[in-house]
């Protein structure tokens, strides 16, 4: 295991493109990292960097303390999965795993050892002896793992590893990728675009947009107190709902709607955007149906419902508030008719207020 820290990192292409900038970051021993952002907001770029696959273009890299700028990826003992797996097509499942130590001159008793324990971990004893294209997606990305693994190096690294795999799949795989993390206590960084992925997983998520950091926080932390629009929108599904208001003396209107400031933030608050636009959010998920009857501690909104779609669990209803549009995710039993005219309440609490100028979120109390 080791810790690992970034410092004012930067990397600018040979074409003099800035894709990383002045990425800060310390990743304590045996934590699990995930870099999450859309694509080409400099995540793999910067894990290429971490891995020594690229080089730095300003700032520090160190592992356990030392500087490993100048070190290429062996010296730095790193572990990587990457989308493609990448298996040799003409070896075996265990040729595959066994090839990196075979090259270190590891003795073969040690090898079959190490093979088999990691092939049990994995679930994979019963397909030693096939080759690649006998095995299923998820099994190949399971041999992919296991060839990472068997090294036991101390930085696990894994560029959007399940992006082949079907939806199943994936859901399997995270769990168990969770669990080899747990059982070999490897500092690892993942990369992925989806935030399901890095909600489910991370110990830590960096979410990054244009080649910046936006936040680094645990799961919990960037659901209920994401710093920014980007933040709020990129992490929860459906994203979080946007309204754009005016205020004026303290209130804003949301299609016939009024909503007063100083009901769920403080004075100053509502002072400091008199007469300015204000972006009003709430989570789909956090928006309850009532009836006309407003419930306490909540603004309550009337609105028409455009379309539902029952998704078991829960249905998404995409309603439109004279003009605006929102979504709502609402117990299934309760799917409101289509075409219908419905009020739904966000508790106080639920409630997020963002600068519209820096879209920055601005603390209600
Ligand atoms: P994705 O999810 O699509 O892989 P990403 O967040 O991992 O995206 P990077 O691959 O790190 O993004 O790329 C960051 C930015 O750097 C992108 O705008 C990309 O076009 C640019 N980029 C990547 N490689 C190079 C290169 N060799 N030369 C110039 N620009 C590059």
């Amino acid at each position: 295991m080791a810790y690992l820290t970034l410092k004012d990192i930067n990397k600018i292409y040979p074409n003099g493109f800035h894709a990383v900038h002045n990425f800060n970051l310390d990743i304590e021993r045996g934590e699990f990292i995930v870099f999450v952002g859309p694509s080409g907001c400099g995540k793999s770029t910067t894990l290429r960097m971490i891995a020594g696959l690229e080089n730095i273009s300003k700032g520090d890299f160190m592992i356990d303390g030392r500087r490993v700028n100048e070190l290429g990826p062996r010296e730095r003992e790193v572990a990587m999965v990457f989308q493609s797996y990448a298996l040799y097509p003409h070896m075996s499942v265990y040729d595959n795993m066994s090839f990196g130590l075979s090259l270190q001159g590891v003795d073969e008793d040690v090898i079959e050892e190490k093979v088999l324990a990691t092939a049990k971990v994995l679930g994979l004893t019963d397909y030693l002896d096939r080759k690649p294209r006998e095995l299923s997606g998820g099994q190949r990305q399971r041999v992919a793992v296991g060839r990472a693994i068997i090294r036991k190096v101390g930085i696990f690294l894994m560029d959007e590893p399940l992006s082949n795999l079907d939806a199943k799949q994936r859901v399997t795989m995270r769990s168990e990728i969770t669990q080899i993390h747990r059982e070999t206590g490897a500092t690892t960084i993942y990369v992925t675009h989806d935030q399901t992925e890095a909600m489910t997983m991370a110990d830590r998520i960096v979410v990054m947009k244009d080649g910046y950091i936006q936040q680094v926080g645990k799961p919990y932390d960037l659901y209920f107190n994401p710093v920014n629009m980007f933040v709020a929108g990129f992490i929860g599904e459906p994203p979080m709902n946007f309204i754009k208001a005016r205020v004026k003396d303290g209130r804003f209107e949301v299609g016939s709607n009024t909503v007063i400031l100083t009901d769920f933030a403080d004075k100053a608050v509502a002072d400091r955007f008199e007469g300015r636009t204000v972006v009003f959010g709430f989570r789909p998920e956090h928006a309850v149906l009532v009836g006309d009857k407003a419930p306490a501690d909540s603004i309550t909104l009337k609105c028409k419902v455009e379309l539902t779609e029952l998704l078991g669990d829960n249905t998404n209803v995409y309603v439109d508030i004279e003009g605006i549009s929102a979504i709502l995710k609402i117990d299934p039993h309760d799917t409101p008719e289509m075409d219908s005219e419905i009020c739904f309440a966000v508790p106080y609490g639920h409630i997020y207020l963002f600068d519209d100028e820096t879209e920055q979120r601005v603390e209600l109390h």
